[in-house]
């Protein structure tokens, strides 16, 4: 049997594994596909808290603190409205207002907010602008009382004009300045007026030329004006506490600016920080996106390079290695054109080597169907094909053909006696003797069946043939098989018959091997061991 070349072990060494590309390409692939996930994943998770963080933290510290702002404002405004009370009533309801905003912004602030010790310093401001702003009204009250019996008392007043001028003048300026007193806003001036008029009743009240209505009238008055519970006492009362009042509110006026400065500084520094966090989270959720986006450029890419990878180096040369197969087409050498160096082109080889062996295997099995297995000579079929092609170019050349017909003779004998192997022996011996004889490139020898034997030759006149075929029987006889039982020699001998045509046509095969025949029947009768040539008498 024939021994076929393995090509793989060679290829094995210097493979270029599609296998192993194909792997690579496809860890690449899995790799980038994963990081290109999780890097979706984690910026969904991110951007998922950062929004969660936004409306449950920020929106609700931006509004509050917008709000906060807006109270802290509302309660300035209430504040200097309470200030400007005209009237006690008025004082009630403004501070009911004012303590009604304190604890709306007390319940917007958060526990630990810093804002409630500010809280508790208003209060406690507010609380005393409170009292002194009652006190003023109650003084201011009272001085109206004064004011009013003041004027009752001059009104109801009898002044002697028989006093003296300068007694007259000084009444006149006293009250004079006690209208001056009433009306003074500032305490220096209550001050001034205050020492004119106890100088001028010190004056009055000390003179002997006062008349005693008179001296009654001024000692009332003076006891009004400026008496322990008088009118100049209760009006510097009056200036003092509006003036403590005017400054307290301007403090708590100014403190709950500030105040509400500070809330709105750190709203505006929380909104600023916020958005700084925002524009961050923005800007890293671009530089993240522009990643995902290279991932996933890359991912694309190698998907890309392991399709076409299948689709050039596995599908399509699978596809030409299956029309390869299906057709049997081979390149000029003989090859499937396949020349890469991987597992196709290996696999695509050993199949065009395979090829090669079935080719050869082929050509030894049209061999070995026209040889006759025992002789080695040709067979009947190699014979009808030789005679079938012989005859055409015989005629055309106008060559000679001769056929003779060789059997052994009383073969059946030579079995009986020396067994059937030593006749298969006794039948390889005689078709190698006539084969060693029909050496001519022309010449064709064939098994005709059982122990008969024809050859054929070209280009003989027919005693040639005749002095071959003579020749064939004396070399067979000279081979000195024994053969105890044949009636022809105590040697194992042929027949031939022969018979030659020199001007072959369509008809010669059938008559040539006719012919052949008659002629050999004729060698057998007349006492075999003989060449018979064929005649017409026969
Ligand atoms: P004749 O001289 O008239 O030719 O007599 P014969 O005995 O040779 O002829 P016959 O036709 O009676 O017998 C032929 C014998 O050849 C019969 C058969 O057993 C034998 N034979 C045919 N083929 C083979 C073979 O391949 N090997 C052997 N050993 N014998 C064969
Ligand atoms: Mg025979
Ligand atoms: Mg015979």
């Amino acid at each position: 049997m024939t021994k076929v070349a393995r090509p793989r072990k060679f290829f094995r060494n210097t493979l270029i594994s599609i296998s192993r590309v194909t792997n690579v390409l496809l860890g690449v692939f899995i790799l980038l596909f994963a990081i290109m996930s999780s890097f979706s994943y984690i910026q969904l998770k991110e951007t998922e808290a950062t929004y969660e963080r936004i409306s449950s933290e920020v929106l609700p510290t931006l509004a509050s603190s917008g709000l906060l702002h807006s109270q802290i404002s509302a309660l300035a405004f209430l504040v200097s409205n309470f200030a400007q009370s005209s009237s006690l009533p008025e004082v009630r309801i403004n501070e009911s207002q004012v303590l009604e905003k304190l604890s709306e912004i007390e319940r917007l602030l958060a526990d630990n907010n810093p804002l409630h010790s500010d809280l508790e310093t208003i209060k406690s401001e507010f609380a005393a602008l409170t009292v002194s702003t009652r006190e003023t009204f109650q003084h201011s009250r009272q001085e109206s009382q004064l004011i009013e019996q003041v004027n009752q008392l001059r009104a109801n007043s009898v002044i002697d004009t028989s006093m003296t001028e300068d007694n007259l003048q000084a009444i006149y300026s006293l009250e004079a300045a006690i209208s001056q007193l009433s009306s003074a806003e500032k305490l220096i001036d209550l001050r001034r007026y205050e020492r004119a008029i106890k100088s001028n009743f010190n004056m009055l009240l000390g003179s002997p030329q006062i008349p005693q209505n008179t001296n009654q009238y001024l000692t009332e008055l003076q006891s009004l004006v400026v008496g322990n519970k008088g009118l100049s006492r209760v009006k510097a009362l009056q200036l003092r506490g509006r003036a403590r009042a005017a400054g307290q509110s301007n403090f708590l006026r100014r403190f709950i600016l500030d105040i509400a400065k500070g809330a709105e500084f750190s709203s505006y520094q929380f909104a600023e920080q916020q958005s700084a966090l925002a524009s961050e989270f923005a800007r890293d959720a671009a530089r993240k996106h522009s990643y995902t986006l290279m991932v996933y450029a890359a991912t694309f890419a190698i998907g890309l390079a392991l399709i076409l990878f299948i689709k050039s180096r596995v599908v399509s040369r699978i596809i030409g290695l299956n029309n390869y197969l299906n057709s049997s087409k081979t390149d000029n050498t003989g090859h499937y054109g396949e020349k890469s160096n991987d597992e196709i082109g290996a696999l695509a080889r050993t199949i065009a080597e395979q090829f090669e062996v079935i080719d050869k295997q082929k050509v030894e099995l049209t061999k070995l169907s026209f040889v006759d297995s025992l002789t080695k000579v040709g067979n009947r079929r190699a014979f009808n094909e030789h005679i079938e092609q012989i005859i055409p170019i015989s005629k055309r050349n106008k060559i000679s053909v001769s056929v003779l017909l060789i059997d052994v003779d009383c073969f059946k004998q030579f079995n009986d006696t020396y067994g059937h192997m030593k006749g298969d022996e006794c039948l390889y011996k005689v078709a190698q003797v006539i084969e060693q004889n029909a050496r001519r490139g022309t010449d064709f020898v064939a098994r005709y069946g059982g122990e008969e034997f024809v050859c054929t030759i070209l280009g003989h006149t027919e005693a040639q043939a005749y002095e071959f075929a003579e020749k064939l029987c004396d070399d067979i006889r000279a081979l000195a098989i024994p053969h105890s039982e044949s009636v022809a020699a105590d040697v194992v001998t042929v027949s031939i018959g022969l018979h030659t045509e020199t001007d072959v046509n369509e008809n010669s095969i059938e008559r040539l091997i006719q012919r052949a025949d008659t002629a050999l029947y004729r060698a057998k009768t007349q006492g075999r061991n003989q060449v018979c040539k064929y005649s017409h008498s026969s």
